[in-house]
């Protein structure tokens, strides 16, 4: 292990309850684009604001039309050493719960208990009824918006969405109450993966560090708490992880 990952192994070794924070950076390594990054989706196209989606069939069916469009890229991507090295923290005690601004569902692939995965942006994997909140697969609702140009919808009349968090969108109430929870009786915070500038996400960083917890940051590009933080690692993910947590 190089000098970085020996003090990360020692933080983690000396610190009671570590809270981590996941964004985009975790899964680009499994192929997954960061859709707010340099050159990602949304840069290119304007995001669809959840008031839109409300009142406009247009933007039902643009919003449905690029979700179908990422299906192959979801489908293909399998959780990288970095998803591993979460597991494993999450297995061994140490870490109760990750809270994630991501959507893809591959912490929960790696084997983290549906549970203990914390989704501050919901997830895209599936989808649910705005109105009464059923659950719908998304590859049923492919086929018959493929097939007949059918805007998915429910059988109460309810319009059905990506179980995630859209822009304009209130933020998921006991999400966000259980991740200041983990962050508050964190000892050690590592944020992995995140630019930290998207709020009120990147705020729990912050409360950690206010709170008295170590921050650690772990991510390719500069952030926004790089100046506050014990550690700053710039280095790949997946493999600077797995060494220090020791899983392939
Ligand atoms: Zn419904």
């Amino acid at each position: 292990m190089d000098f970085e990952q020996t003090q990360l192994a020692r933080m983690i070794e000396a610190a009671e309850r570590v809270a981590i924070f996941t964004g985009a950076g975790i899964s680009t390594e499994s192929g997954i684009p960061d859709f707010r990054g340099p050159g990602g989706t949304w840069t290119r196209q304007r995001p669809i604001d959840f008031s839109d989606f409300l009142r406009s069939d247009a933007a039902r069916r643009e919003t449905w039309r690029r979700r179908f469009e990422m299906e192959e890229t979801l489908r293909r991507a399998a959780p990288n050493r970095g998803h591993r090295a979460v597991a494993e923290l999450v297995r061994s005690g140490k870490c109760p719960a990750v809270i994630t601004q991501n959507i893809d569902g591959l912490h929960q692939d790696s084997g983290i208990p549906d549970d203990k995965v914390i989704e501050l942006h919901g997830n895209t994997t599936y989808a649910t009824c705005l109105e009464c909140g059923s659950r719908y697969e998304i590859e049923a609702l492919r086929v018959d918006f493929e097939t007949d140009k059918i805007v998915p919808h429910c059988a109460c009349g309810g319009w059905v969405k990506t179980a995630t968090v859209s822009f304009g969108q209130a933020m998921p109430v006991e999400a966000m109450r259980r991740a200041e929870r983990e962050t508050l009786l964190a000892d050690l915070f590592i944020a992995i993966g995140s630019s930290l500038v998207v709020y009120p996400a990147a705020g729990f960083p912050e409360l950690a560090k206010r709170n008295g917890a170590a921050l650690v940051i772990l991510n390719m590009q500069e952030t926004g708490l790089d100046s506050v933080a014990d550690l700053v690692i710039r280095q790949p993910i997946g493999e600077m992880l797995g060494d220090v947590v020791g899983v392939e």
